[in-house]
């Protein structure tokens, strides 16, 4: 690690506190979710337009396939894959992009890249004989890693791509599913699968005149590299070198993208409402020597089960890993170890992982002086509040950018862009002229279910699934729900929770499926459903645990990550995992499924 280390001895705790507050009140604001734009549907719907893939004509499909799955990202994927290796050769992927990929067919910034480290992000290397490249691998190699699982099962045969489902609805008579899409298509299917995931539409700031603007913009999530030149693997975007460039936000994404705009455009002005804490990168290539060596048969599952382990309940004596996820968990637990006995309690422990953060979080901060030039922009760029607030951002190129003469901070001191015009955007007070907005604006995520997916699902007796959640998700291990017979998940809440890695959520429900699915059909039975009670309970054992570990939301500067700062309602309180946290989970699944019982499912 760069940067001072600070004890917790010498951090003015109560200090730092007020200083976190002052900062959240400045950014909360009554609208939360509503101050972003809905773009479908929208006179901005052309925001979501696909610059990737052109568009191909096809005859709707009326046929009948076992398995369908809505969404083609790693969910569909690794499900797909599953139920391919149990013998389930007819599945049908829907996906409203034009390939397989789900957020890395969208998300093709310059400089996109994962966050956790690719020997466990990146879903079935083992399965399919590929070394990941890089500690870290940059989207377009995890994109081809998506269309080499969609190639080696069978994927692409059955799939319906640039299709979003309309309706999805359960034939109470023919013990079916009829799928409905956009695109005409009106088939059926014994089961299905959804993994719709939780970042896949793109918001718009609410910014007055956001209409006017007369030059060029576009999402983040739909680069177009027309405009800027360049490509997805790196070349520079040369049509930028006689153009003013605005991003919005310094989210994840943003700050990924900023370091290549900074080195092609002629001015780049980076207008940031909230700055993100950006932690040491450390990317290296792959060695195949070293990987030749340690990708024994078994070898992902061991590091998965490891990575998780490392997490902060887990129980791991080494880090195979070694990334920014694991050292953040390893501090934590170290704390917590380092405790007098008579503190190893609730209090204590809270007490501990509060300290731990507050020397991360001043690290962090002491990093911004050490990289950054100008004292001001520094002191701008420094994230004032607990790590976990926002989503840490891990990068060794974003805070240097602004070292160069190019490129301008803009920091809007918590109040964001007040307005758009036809030439550029007024923040402070000033306008900056430009050629080109870039939103780095996110993802819906606080919005319904059903907005986001873009439909609503009809179970038995036409029970509505917005009906059967008014009150919150209620599911067993996140994949099944009263009602919805022949229907899963796959999405990690209610389940392992491991939000660290999503994709090991994914594996592992995909496996669940391809389980669940292979004794229905082995038994002959046309339905399988979790009973209320088995649902029930397992509620129940959710609500006994520690809760939403992000203890404090509330106390957080807003931002998806705690509902825009507004109190999500008691639905929220089932946003939650296992009890005993993501290991266990996954042991418990793991025999669950072998036992063959099945408890809680009902096959008829
Ligand atoms: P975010 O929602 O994280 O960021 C949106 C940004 O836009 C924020 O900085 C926000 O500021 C800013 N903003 C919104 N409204 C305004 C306004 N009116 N004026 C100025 N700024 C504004 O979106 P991202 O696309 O960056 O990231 C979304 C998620 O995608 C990440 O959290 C992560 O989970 C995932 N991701 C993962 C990556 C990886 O694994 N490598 C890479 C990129 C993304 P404020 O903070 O004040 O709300």
């Amino acid at each position: 690690m760069d940067g001072n280390t600070a004890s917790p001895r010498n951090i003015d705790k109560q200090a730092l506190l007020a200083k976190y507050r002052a900062e959240r009140d400045k950014r909360l604001r009554a609208d939360g979710n509503a101050q972003y734009l809905e773009l479908k549907g929208s006179h901005l719907a052309h925001y979501l337009d696909d610059p990737y893939t052109p568009f191909v004509e096809r005859e709707p499909k009326t046929d009948h396939v076992t398995f369908a799955f809505v969404g083609g990202g790693f969910a569909g994927l690794v499900t797909g894959a599953r139920l391919t290796e149990v013998g389930v050769t007819d599945v049908r992927i829907v996906e409203k992009g034009g390939d397989f990929g789900g957020t890395w067919y969208w998300n093709r910034y310059p400089g996109a890249q994962c966050d956790t480290a690719s020997m466990v992000y990146m879903p079935l290397l083992e399965e399919t004989g590929h070394m990941p490249s890089e500690k870290y691998a940059h989207a377009p190699e995890i994109l081809a890693q998506c269309q080499r699982i969609g190639r080696q099962f069978g994927l692409y045969d059955n799939a319906l791509f640039h299709t979003e489902v309309t309706d999805l609805a359960w034939d109470d008579a023919a013990r079916r599913w009829v799928i409905s899409t956009n695109r005409g298509d009106r088939f059926t299917a014994s089961f299905i699968g959804l993994g719709t995931g939780p970042l896949h539409v793109p918001k718009l700031p609410g910014i007055p005149g956001i209409e006017d603007f007369k030059g060029h913009s576009f999402h983040t999530s739909r680069w177009d590299y027309d405009y800027t030149g360049g490509d997805p693997l790196g070349a520079p975007m040369d049509r930028l070198a006689d153009k003013r460039v605005a991003i919005i936000g310094t989210g994840a994404t943003s700050v990924q993208a900023v370091p290549h705009l900074a080195k092609t455009a002629a001015r780049l002005y980076v207008f940031q409402r909230t700055p993100s804490s950006i932690d040491v990168r450390a990317n290296a290539p792959i060695d195949p020597q070293w990987f030749a060596d340690i990708a024994t048969p078994g070898w992902q599952q061991r590091w998965l089960e490891n990575f998780t382990d490392n997490q902060a309940m887990g129980n791991a004596t080494e880090d195979l890993v070694q990334d920014g996820w694991t050292d953040l968990s390893r501090r934590i637990r170290a704390k917590i170890a380092g405790l007098p006995a008579d503190q190893r309690n609730p209090m204590g422990m809270l007490a501990a992982f509060e300290d731990s953060d507050f020397e991360k979080m001043e690290e962090i901060r002491a990093r911004v002086d050490t990289v950054v030039e100008d004292r001001e922009t520094g002191d701008r760029l420094k994230a004032w509040y607990r790590q976990l607030c926002k989503r840490p951002c891990f990068h060794d190129a974003y805070l240097q950018a602004f070292n160069n003469p190019n490129v301008t901070l803009v920091d809007t001191d918590g109040k964001g862009v007040e307005r758009i015009t036809e030439k550029g955007l007024v923040a402070g007070g000033v306008e900056y002229e430009v050629d080109c907005i870039i939103y780095a604006s996110g993802f819906e995520v606080g919005t319904e279910y059903k907005r986001r997916a873009g439909f609503d699902v009809s179970g038995r007796d036409g029970l509505k699934l917005s009906e059967a959640w008014a009150e919150g998700l209620r599911t067993k291990h996140g994949i099944h729900v009263h009602g919805f017979p022949n229907l899963f998940f796959v999405q990690p809440t209610q389940g392992a929770n491991l939000i660290s890695n999503v994709p090991h959520n994914l594996t592992e429900g995909g496996r669940t499926i391809a389980a669940v699915v292979k004794h229905a059909l082995d038994a002959g039975a046309r339905e399988v459903e979790v009973t209320q009670e088995a649902q029930d309970a397992w509620v129940e054992l959710l609500l006994q645990g520690p809760g939403r570990m992000m203890m404090g939301a509330a106390d957080c500067t807003p931002g998806y990550y705690n509902n825009e700062g507004q109190d999500p309602g008691p639905a929220a309180r089932l946003n939650v995992g296992y009890p005993a946290g993501p290991s266990a989970y996954f042991r418990y699944i793991d025999a669950w499924r072998n036992s063959g019982d099945f408890e809680g499912l009902e096959f008829r």
